[in-house]
């Protein structure tokens, strides 16, 4: 068995994974950072082109307490207050320690540059250039992470399953893509921070790593999920023409800012038929663009991609220039002029509000069992605000690294090398060893992505969630088992590909059970047959596996009553 011991073992190494790695190594923890890709270059954090939301108040009068009023009103009731304070009053913080770093925020003279984004009341999201924000940030936390001695990396290692010992996880099975053999990693605490879930749909803005692996490994392990109905859409991802190299979501502020028109297919404004005034205005919100866009398509009135064209040949050229500043010559790389023809967009999967559940120290129901990033819960309820995300990476990553540094030093070591050995068969005997031709895994994952847009997309019925649900459940019991696997040894991706399919079945049931029982429309959860938001559901809705089943229960949202916290 190959083995390798920690204190804090951290899956996943985006902004949340390094931020708590850090955090982490500041308590003299020893870190073993992995990922299933290359550390610091996977997931979501490196793609992020936008913005980041800090109440730092430098472009105009702005405090934490007015970021959160604005996050919990984004969350339409069902914000873990607890969560989303830590989120607004950490966030400056955590800002202002990157640029200690050397994250080079765009600045105007002395001051941080700030501009406004849907949701939020102040200029409050800052960034570095509008292409750089991401790979700016995760090259930052990768040299600081390579800075410190108590960190050590792993890249290739896709964790495939948790070992818990008596209600407290104690360790991971990973499997080492680089040769196809399995490593048992023995901790005293251990974070998820493995991201998102929109792989799962097939139109997504997402890494090819992010199928949900983090939840699915917390229900393994007997922890809670939270509000897993909340796939956040953004109304105008990219469709085409092809785009390389670029944000598929960065069209927003552009279009916010110089009033992009969306036209249908026959060339015609639609959105104010759809109860928005956008006409000359441009500002419908998120859900209201989203759903005229998907009508237009049903009633066969949609763009050749199954969109709606975004088109700017209305402003003059100098004003593009001038506003989208060096991404206009990307895009003409690209061989798009915006001053001649429109884009497609519409809507696509981009975040998830829901997760795994922890409590203000980042920790589940599990003993040792942290979250840290997308990969948690809560913090923005049933919607979130644009810039939260990469704020949420941050300041969950550098807490869960501090609460789970500081518990290990009250934990011994609880290495149960029996325990790890079974662990271990039992995931190597899982894939399936038919030398028969079959259906290779990254074909179902297909199928189920096209499930999951179908049935689950961003307007769903009870009819198609059940009809979702029987597949999913079809797709773990009888077509999981019987894939084909060619071939073995390094970067076997069929094997690859099982494992993370795996996951993303488990996921994908916790999303589809989860918006089938929430019978009302809030947020990013659109439910046709009940579209109205129904007060009986002010309510979160928390998902546990039991014998190999999901479990669906109701709690009621942990509010402030201990007072905002202060800037620590
Ligand atoms: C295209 C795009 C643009 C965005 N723009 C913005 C923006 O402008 N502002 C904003 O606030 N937010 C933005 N977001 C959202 C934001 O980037 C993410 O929510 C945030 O970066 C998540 O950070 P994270 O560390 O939790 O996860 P990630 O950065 O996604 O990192 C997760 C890591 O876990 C690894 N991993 C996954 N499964 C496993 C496993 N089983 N074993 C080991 N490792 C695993 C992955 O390889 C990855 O490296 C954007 C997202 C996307 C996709």
């Amino acid at each position: 068995m190959q083995e390798v011991s920690t204190d804090v073992l951290i899956v996943g190494a985006g902004g949340a994974g390094m931020y708590a790695a850090i955090s982490a190594a500041r308590q003299d923890a020893s870190v073993l950072l992995l990922d299933k890709s290359l550390i610091g270059r996977g997931g979501a954090t490196i793609m992020a082109q936008m913005t980041v939301a800090a109440a730092l108040g430098q472009e105009e009068p702005d405090d934490c307490a007015t970021h959160l009023k604005d996050t919990l009103e984004a969350g339409r009731g069902l914000c873990n207050e607890e969560l989303s304070a830590l989120l607004c009053f950490g966030g400056p913080e955590r800002i202002l320690e990157m640029q200690e770093w050397g994250t080079r925020w765009a600045r105007a003279g002395e001051r941080v540059r700030q501009e406004i984004a849907p949701g939020h009341s102040r200029k409050r999201c800052c960034y570095v250039d509008f292409l750089n924000t991401g790979p700016a940030v995760a090259a930052t936390l990768r040299r600081k992470v390579s800075e410190l001695a108590a960190i050590r990396r792993l890249s290739n290692i896709a964790v495939v399953d948790l070992v818990i010992k008596d209600g407290r996880a104690i360790g991971a099975v990973g499997l080492d893509l680089a040769d196809g053999e399995f490593v048992v990693c023995h901790a005293k605490a251990i974070i998820l921070a493995a991201g998102g879930l929109t792989k799962l749909y097939e139109r997504n803005s997402a890494s090819s790593n992010m199928g949900g692996e983090a939840y699915a490994l917390a229900l393994w392990a007997g922890a809670e999920l939270i509000d897993m109905e909340f796939v956040q859409f953004f109304p105008i991802g990219h469709l085409a023409p092809r785009l390389v190299g670029m944000d598929p979501i960065m069209w927003d502020p552009f279009r916010y800012k110089l009033g992009g028109k969306l036209l249908n297919g026959d060339f015609v404004e639609f959105v104010d038929r759809y109860g928005a005034v956008d006409f000359g205005k441009y500002t419908a919100t998120r859900d209201i663009a989203a759903y005229a866009i998907l009508k237009e398509v049903e009633a066969g009135r949609g763009t050749p991609h199954g969109g709606a064209y975004l088109d700017f040949r209305h402003i003059p050229e100098t004003q593009l220039r001038a506003a989208f500043g060096p991404v206009i010559d990307r895009l003409l790389t690209n061989g798009i002029d915006l001053t001649k023809t429109p884009v497609e967009v519409g809507p696509t999967a981009h975040y998830h509000m829901g997760g795994i559940r922890v409590n203000a120290r980042m920790e589940t129901c599990i003993q040792g069992l942290y979250a840290a990033g997308e990969a948690v819960g809560g913090a923005n309820g049933a919607n979130r605000l644009s810039g939260n995300a990469i704020t949420e990476a941050f300041v969950f990553g550098a807490r869960a690294g501090a609460c789970a540094g500081e518990q290990v030093k009250t934990f011994s070591r609880n290495e149960d090398r029996k325990l790890a050995q079974v662990a271990l068969d039992r995931i190597a005997s899982l894939p399936p060893r038919s030398s028969k031709r079959g259906v290779a895994p990254i074909a179902l994952q297909a199928e189920l992505q096209n499930l999951m847009w179908e049935k689950a997309g961003p307007f769903r019925t009870g009819e198609k969630l059940s009809e979702a649900e029987r597949q999913i459940r079809e797709m773990l019991e009888q077509e999981l088992s019987g894939l084909e696997i060619a071939g073995d040894g390094a970067f076997n991706m069929d094997l690859q590909d099982w494992f993370e399919l795996r996951a993303m079945l488990t996921t994908a049931e916790a999303v589809v059970t989860s918006a089938l029982s929430r019978e009302e429309s809030r947020g990013a959860h659109q439910r046709e047959d009940y579209p109205n938001v129904d007060p009986l559901y002010l309510k979160n809705q928390v998902v546990t596996l039991k014998n190999g089943a999901l479990i669906s229960s109701w709690a009621n949202p942990v509010r402030l009553c201990a007072g905002l916290p202060t800037r620590d």
